[in-house]
């Protein structure tokens, strides 16, 4: 899960790290007295899950209450990169003498996290790996004995920054790091790290936690509801569904993630696009594919194709609710079925009496009726 800026800049503050004074808003009254409190000069970020947001306009000045309502006006409902702005984080301005990047991230090859800082912040950090590859230090921390001294000195002495700052750049990367630690994150990250005549202030804050670790920890349980996952996918991950909304016709059902994988896969390969991921999970009840079938509909799919390969899950279960969601609605589409292994003919035999249902014995054939069907 990412955080939006504002949710990553308040665990920020609470580990000590320097944010700049602000709020957010979802209203141009709350904007007003946001920017009064800050004497009118305020930057307006759009309060979206997607970065670049600068580039893309969704990052505004302005230098009094007027005008920030005005930027606000603009803001509210506009979109940016394909999401619509319904939270602005009004802050003061900060005067940036220079920005910096620092970010902590697992490296899955060397089993560790590594540890970055650049000079050159305020730039996606992509574009200068490969335009300025030294202008980027890492240091990679071994997760068993945690963060050194020694660790932090290597990676400022292979950076550029200005010794001046060392102090200053440990204390935040060590913040930084712990908040790691706790939130169970893949990432964290300032860009920028912006230098202020106040001394170094998180501009930008990023938070990316392991979504499996999301169950030890209620507080971020929360903000999740208030970030900007679709409804369907807000419904589908309370009933425990691995759900992932697409832009395709024809939705998918399968048990495990592999499977899932491959049955999208195909649906492209027979030329036709996914409209969702959806991983039933081993062992799916009869409640879970009728609340699955459920969910897709809502999605507006053409078609749907259940692939399942029954192990611990149970063709005759997963029949049973493909059943119950036809008897609770009416499906308008069809429904593409593949059950193979557990519980097989059972399954099939459930399935046979029903109208809009089609069984197939290969998946390739399923997959290719539904993206056919979806036209
Ligand atoms: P992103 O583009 O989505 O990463 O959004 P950022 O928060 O990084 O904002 C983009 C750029 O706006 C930054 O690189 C800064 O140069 C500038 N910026 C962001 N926040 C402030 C601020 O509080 N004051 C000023 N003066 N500039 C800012
Ligand atoms: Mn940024």
């Amino acid at each position: 899960m990412r955080l939006l800026e504002y949710q990553a800049k308040q665990i920020f503050r609470n580990y000590g790290i320097p944010i700049p004074k602000g709020e957010v808003a979802e209203s141009i009254e709350e904007v007003e007295k946001i920017a009064e409190k800050l004497n009118g000069k305020v930057v307006l970020k759009a309060q979206v899950l997607v970065g670049g947001r600068g580039k893309a306009g969704g990052v505004r000045k302005a230098t009094s209450v007027n005008e920030a309502k005005k930027v606000a006006t603009e803001l509210f409902g506009s979109n940016i990169k394909g999401h619509i702005v319904k939270k602005l984080l009004v802050e003061e301005m900060l005067e940036i003498k220079s920005e910096f990047y620092v970010g902590l991230t697992i490296d899955r090859s060397s089993k560790s996290i590594v540890t970055i800082l650049s000079t050159m912040g305020g730039m996606d950090v992509e574009e200068v790996a490969a335009k300025y590859p030294q202008k980027i230090a890492r240091q990679k921390i071994d997760p068993r004995w945690g963060l050194w001294d020694y660790n932090l000195r290597n990676l400022l002495k292979n950076s550029s920054s200005p010794k001046e700052l060392w102090n200053d750049l440990s204390d935040i990367l060590r913040k930084l790091y712990n908040i790691m630690i706790s939130y169970e994150a893949e990432l964290v990250e300032i860009n920028p790290l912006a230098l202020t005549p106040q001394g170094l202030v998180a501009a930008d804050a990023r938070l990316n936690i392991d979504d499996n670790a999301l169950f030890r920890n209620k507080e971020l349980a929360k903000m999740r509801e208030l970030t900007e996952e679709s409804e369907i996918e807000k419904e589908a991950i309370k009933f425990g569904l691995n759900y992932v909304q697409l832009k395709g016709n024809v939705g998918i059902i399968a048990n495990g993630a592999g499977m899932a994988m491959a049955t999208m896969d195909l649906i492209k390969l027979m030329g036709g696009e996914p409209a969702n991921f959806l991983d039933v999970g081993g062992g799916a009840s009869k409640e879970i594919v009728e609340k699955s079938i459920e969910i897709i509909i809502k999605s507006g799919v053409k078609s749907i194709f259940i692939n399942i390969f029954g192990g611990i899950t149970r063709c005759d279960e997963v029949a049973k609710g493909v059943v119950d969601a036809l008897n609770k609605q009416k499906v308008g589409i069809p429904i593409i079925v593949r059950l193979s292994g557990t519980n097989e003919e059972e399954g099939k035999n459930i399935l046979k009496q029903l109208k809009n249902i089609i069984i197939v014995n290969e998946m390739e054939e399923g997959a290719k009726i539904a993206v056919d069907l979806a036209r």
